[in-house]
């Protein structure tokens, strides 16, 4: 009967014949036994041993077989359950329900039947497999609930991860609808920046793009918390590995990535020396024209992934709202550009006159307005093709622009007629210049001038100012005018300021 060799039980009874007996019965079905006379050997021996199962003798010497039932189950909670099967004279029927009450689990009443004893030994330790089974099972219950937790905490961190991520996407969706409404480049730019630098809390912003002046460099177009002087000589050539690198990946990215991928950029070493984080580009029609770059954070906390996804939203709606700008403002720039001279146009010219005429009143400072005529243009045109004419016309108007001061407006007035607005020159200093302008014309050499009666191609220009000739915008053109006619009639490549006496 080797099944039970690894059963132990605890015998605790003081009449030694019974103990022996029973010791002997086990031992042949291969208990382990151990006996106790009484209570307090047999509880040192249970905290010793750890049986598998106790026969408890109800009546014993000292301390008795209920009290020491009470003590196991009282004090041995934590342990692993130990069955306690009670031996007891038939007399004891009290004892016997006290005992069961305060947890023994079973009794054989004296005289027993061996294999009565022996079949309930059994059941007693199949019971205490079953309440191990189930403490096993709650455990692995308990570990199970544990993780339960865990996973629903997690899941509570993500939700709030979400409903974050949620609302700084509504947040981009109303900063790409304010964005998206300004149509004027700078003031895009100025928001573009405070934006990036309320959303991301960063010390520092810069926002280079593509130059008027040169298509081949990105430069600074605003910056926020820098000295214009650490940043004043800052640009970027379109031709450094940094340009070429957001070409093929745009997207955000931290700079101390990049120096070591394109450690030949000398750009990102000028943008490392200003403590720039982040670099992301601006792309129109997949070209990089320029770069929002992002200091340090306020909180010395680095940039999240969703930031950085963030970001790179943030800058495909500014490029979309830059490339709008810009096209816009190409749009208003050719409706007030002559596209054959890139003069002013009459539109703008007539916009600035009506200004400056304001501006006069205000301050009563003097204006003066000069209109050029070509003279016997036709001529010109005529023998030489218009082709030709317009030469002639494209190097007047370079004449012209050459000639004024950076304040005075050229403009293209009609076919081969051009104005002048001279802001604070007076009658004599009008004049002045327009001699000037006549015999840079006339000593200028014009291909094909030969034709021209003259031999040379000449203009006439009439001028007048206010306050002596003209108190507003209309006076003033009809009294330039009339002394352009003036000079017309007088022979032409000739000055003729306005007088009264000039009727037309
Ligand atoms: P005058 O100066 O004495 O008034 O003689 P004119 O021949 O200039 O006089 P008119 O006003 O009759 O002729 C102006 C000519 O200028 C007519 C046209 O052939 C020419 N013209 C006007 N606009 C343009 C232009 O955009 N291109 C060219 N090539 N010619 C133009
Ligand atoms: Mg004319
Ligand atoms: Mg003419």
């Amino acid at each position: 009967m080797a099944k039970n060799v690894f059963h132990k039980v605890l015998i605790i009874e003081d009449q030694q014949d019974m103990q022996s007996v029973l010791k002997r019965f086990l031992e042949e079905r291969s208990y382990q036994v151990t006996t106790a006379d009484n209570a307090e050997i047999g509880l040192e021996l249970f905290d010793e041993n750890q049986p598998d199962i106790i026969l408890m003798d109800l009546m014993l010497p000292g301390m008795s077989g209920l009290e020491a039932t009470k003590i196991i189950r009282q004090n041995h909670s934590d342990k692993a359950y130990t069955p306690i099967i009670m031996l007891t004279a038939k007399t004891n029927t009290d004892d016997i329900v006290t005992g069961l009450e305060i947890g023994a689990d079973d009794y054989v009443v004296k005289p027993f039947n061996f294999e009565e004893l022996a079949a309930r030994i059994n059941s007693a330790l199949r019971i205490k497999r079953l309440n191990e089974l189930l403490v096993k099972q709650s455990r692995d219950l308990e570990a199970a609930n544990l993780k339960i937790i865990t996973l629903n905490e997690n899941l509570v961190d993500k939700n709030k991860d979400l409903r974050k991520n949620l609302f700084s996407l509504h947040n981009l969706f109303e900063i790409s609808w304010e964005l998206n409404s300004i149509l004027e480049l700078n003031r895009l730019i100025n928001s573009t920046l405070l934006t990036m630098i309320g959303q991301f809390s960063c010390k520092s912003a810069l926002f280079l793009l593509v130059s008027k002046h040169s298509k081949d460099i990105l430069e600074i177009i605003n910056h926020k918390g820098y000295h214009q002087k650490d940043v004043k000589d800052l640009y970027i050539d379109k031709s450094d590995p940094l340009v070429s690198y957001f070409k093929l990946h745009p997207m955000p990215y931290p700079l101390k990535d990049l120096n070591k991928r394109i450690p030949k950029s000398s750009a990102a070493k000028q943008l490392s020396a200003l403590d720039v984080e982040i670099i992301t580009p601006i792309t129109i029609q997949d070209f990089v024209e320029g770069f929002i770059c992002l200091g340090p954070r306020i909180k010395e906390k680095g940039y999240e992934k969703r930031e950085f996804e963030h970001i790179s939203i943030l800058s495909n709606i500014v490029s979309i709202a830059v490339s709008n700008a810009s096209l816009y403002e190409e749009i208003e720039q050719l409706s007030y550009t002559d596209g054959m001279t890139d003069l002013h146009n009459y539109r703008y010219f007539e916009l600035r006159l009506k200004e400056e005429v304001m501006r006069h009143k205000r301050t009563k400072n003097p204006l003066s307005l000069l209109i050029l005529d070509v003279d016997n243009f036709k001529n010109f045109n005529d023998t030489m093709g218009h082709p030709e004419g317009d030469q002639v016309l494209r190097k007047i108007a370079n004449i012209l622009k050459e000639t004024v001061r950076e304040n005075d407006i050229v403009a293209r007035y009609g076919g081969e007629e051009f104005a002048i607005i001279l802001p604070a020159v007076e009658h004599e200093g009008a004049n002045i210049l327009a001699e000037r302008i006549r015999q840079k014309i006339e000593e200028t050499y014009f291909e094909h001038e030969e034709v021209q009666p003259t031999g040379k191609v000449t203009v006439s220009v009439g001028g007048a100012s206010a306050p002596e000739n003209a108190q507003n915008f209309k006076e003033l053109i009809h009294k330039a005018d009339s002394a352009l006619y003036a000079a017309k009639r007088s022979g032409r490549n000739l000055v003729k300021m306005y007088k009264p006496e000039m009727i037309k």
